[in-house]
């Protein structure tokens, strides 16, 4: 598995930048996973969507979800169909824009099967219905926060994971438990007990340094590094 980063910053793209987006490769499937805005235009550097297997979205916010409104356009000028996954408790206005024939919305069945992997989702605590996505080929595990402050249940879903991709939008000084995000350091805490292997930031703060959430992470859990755009990772 190979995950690569289009975007990742929240809640709005950095300057030339894209918010969430990551293309996830499996031998020959392609899924993303979330489409925020400035998304569709690096995809398109890689590969066109109709190479999709599918779309996961974590939630429907603009920053994980706004391209999905050109991806119509796209889709239509090409005659492609594209599949796309989101929380069935979703009832986001967005939704119901997303209504292109070419663009099949589909809520999360309990377990999926797509591009050769298994999906499990895991409701998680923001203001709007989002799930945690954990991803594996029987080998190889990837675990996705999408966005969420703390969430008990959240450390079981993602045990032991190879990748653990966490919200980390804020710093510990800016982080409250009224807030839609967890900190670098909660996230790391999030790491540590769910013994994952490796821990890997985003949703990141445009201006603030990676650096500051990655020390405040590492004091927790040392095998923890803010995602960049262009970032590949191999699981
Ligand atoms: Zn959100």
């Amino acid at each position: 598995m190979k995950l690569r980063v289009l975007g990742c910053h929240g809640p709005f793209p950095a300057a030339g930048g894209a918010t969430s987006g990551y293309l996830l490769e499996h031998q020959q499937s392609l899924l993303l996973l979330d489409c925020g805005a400035g998304v569709l235009g690096k995809l398109l550097s890689l590969c066109p969507p109709e190479a999709l297997s599918g779309v996961l979205l974590s939630h429907l916010h603009y920053d994980h979800a706004s391209d999905l409104l050109v991806m119509q356009y796209y889709l239509q000028l090409h005659k492609a169909r594209l599949t796309v996954y989101v929380p069935p408790e979703d009832q986001s206005p967005l939704r119901a824009l997303l209504s292109a024939p070419e663009m099949d919305v589909r809520p999360y069945p309990e377990e999926l099967h797509i591009g050769g992997l298994t999906a499990a989702t895991l409701p998680v605590n923001h203001p709007v219905p989002c799930r945690a996505l954990r991803l594996t080929d029987g080998e190889k595990t990837l675990v996705y926060t999408g966005d969420t402050n703390l969430c008990p249940v959240l450390a079981s879903f993602a045990q032991g994971a190879d990748a653990l991709l966490a919200d980390a939008a804020f710093l510990e000084a800016e982080w409250t438990a009224q807030k839609p995000h967890l900190s670098a350091a909660k996230a790391a805490q999030l790491a540590q007990e769910a013994q994952a292997k490796r821990l890997y930031l985003t949703h990141l703060p445009v201006g603030h340094a990676p650096e500051t959430l990655e020390k405040e992470a590492r004091a927790i859990f040392p095998q923890a590094q803010a995602v960049y755009p262009g970032m590949e990772i191999s699981l």
